[in-house]
């Protein structure tokens, strides 16, 4: 059972954005801020990194399309564009989906802040994630 799939049924209800035969763009209940939507493929997939290519380039295509218009109509400052791939990385529902979060200022109810590990050894890294 995948909630998602339920909502691309028709199953559950949802707050439609955008529908077309292969892709389908919904607000999401939690409104982390104002116009969240997101967007995934009708076919289920788990997440981005296990998708057909053409499959990806259709979601993030149209998150990039959509996050531009809701950027506009919304009077966004900036949006966050974000997929979550796995557990270990906050992905609470097993559909691939793409997040558009509108940024409107530093008391958006989400933070995304970067704290760097410490000092790597670039070279290493490159060897490990080129393998
Ligand atoms: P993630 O944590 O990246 O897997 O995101 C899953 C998102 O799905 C969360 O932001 C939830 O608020 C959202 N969500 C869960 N159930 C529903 C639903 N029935 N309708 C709309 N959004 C939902
Ligand atoms: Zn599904």
């Amino acid at each position: 059972m995948c909630i998602f799939c339920d909502i691309i049924d028709h199953k559950i209800p949802s707050s439609i954005v955008y529908e077309d035969d292969d892709v389908l763009a919904i607000l999401d209940i939690s409104q982390v801020t104002y116009g969240h939507t997101l967007v995934m493929p009708k076919k289920h997939v788990s997440s981005a990194l296990e998708a057909d290519p053409s499959t990806v380039a259709k979601v993030f295509t149209c998150a990039a399309q959509l996050g531009a218009k809701i950027k506009k109509n919304t009077g966004a400052a900036g949006v966050n564009l974000l997929a979550n791939c796995g557990e270990a990385a906050g992905q609470s529902v097993d559909h691939m989906h793409c997040h558009i979060i509108p940024r409107f200022n530093e008391s958006d109810a989400i933070r995304i802040e970067f704290h760097p590990e410490g000092e790597k050894d670039l070279n290493e890294v490159l060897q490990t994630v080129t393998a």
